[in-house]
């Protein structure tokens, strides 16, 4: 299968009561578990990149490729998008040209006019290629590449104003922060993710920072409309936890356990398993 926009899969996740998981990629391994775990799981899925990642695997069109490679050998039959995570506008327009099916234009940091009229921009060159678009309002607090936010909870009046810019879905910030959440973090805010559900038309909502929140609270936020979940740390700190135990318990002195293949495959296995289990608890698992 071709990767797919990530309007449709949504907007079904939306109407059904579950939401899709995105997984960011930084390298091969990543890519190949998270696809692997889809497949797997008959599972919908979308691959983030963010700016960062994209240079670290040498740019957008480097990452189309091997995706779309991978996809045709493994016999990918689920629904993927490949999906810019947080992208400036330039990012934005240069995912778009270089072969991915969504993007993020990350305007949160500008004045909501601003932010709208940018949006309606990058909504209108993506249109165009059927590619889906998300917008946010309201910093996601923690850091992300470098751009640390503190965690602001949207106004649902900008939130209705930038729904109706045409884009696919939309993160709003509601108390929810990147990395992992401090001991006397306050839990989502519902009373506001209610009140945006309600004035933005039934458009799919995307939470922010899935590493950590609780999953009863995860579940009541999919009541909400929130139908996207993006999660990355636990990925990141399952996989060198992995990793650091292969090094700790000496295998890379036994035999060729130096071989890089080797080193990397328990790492490889901590995604897979970070990954079904996001899938069950969003219940994904068995749409696709
Ligand atoms: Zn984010």
């Amino acid at each position: 299968m071709k990767l797919v926009s990530a309007k449709t899969m949504l907007e079904t996740a939306r109407k059904e009561g579950y939401a899709v998981g995105q997984f960011n990629i930084n390298n091969l391994e990543w890519t190949k578990a998270i696809l692997h775990a889809a497949q797997e799981m008959r599972s919908p899925v979308i691959l983030g990149v963010s700016e960062g990642a994209g240079k670290y695997m040498v740019g957008y069109n480097t990452i189309v490729g091997m995706v779309e490679g991978m996809m045709e050998t493994i016999g990918v039959s689920v629904p993927v998008a490949l999906h810019l995570d947080h992208g400036s506008f330039d990012a934005a327009k240069a995912c778009i040209e270089a072969g991915f099916t969504s993007v993020m234009f990350d305007g949160s940091h500008l004045s909501i006019d601003d932010n709208v009229e940018k949006t309606k921009e990058i909504v209108k060159l993506a249109t165009a290629k059927g590619i889906s678009v998300e917008a946010e309002v309201g910093s996601i607090g923690g850091e992300e590449d470098g751009v640390v936010g503190s965690g602001e909870v949207a106004d649902p009046e900008e939130c209705r104003r930038i729904a109706k810019t045409g884009i696919s879905m939309l993160a709003a910030g509601i108390g929810n922060i990147h990395g992992t959440y401090p001991d006397n973090w306050q839990g989502l805010n519902m009373d506001v993710l209610k009140e945006i559900g309600e004035t933005t038309d039934n458009i799919p909502l995307v939470l922010h920072g899935g590493t950590g929140i609780p999953d009863a609270m995860v579940r009541e936020a999919i009541g909400y409309g929130v139908s996207k979940i993006n999660v990355n740390t636990e990925c990141q700190i399952e996989f060198t936890k992995a990793v650091r135990t292969y090094f700790e318990a000496g295998k890379d002195k036994v035999g060729k356990g130096f071989d890089p293949r080797k080193v990397l495959k328990p790492g490889y296995d901590a995604i897979i398993k970070v990954v079904k289990e996001k899938m069950t608890l969003f219940d994904s698992q068995g749409k696709a």
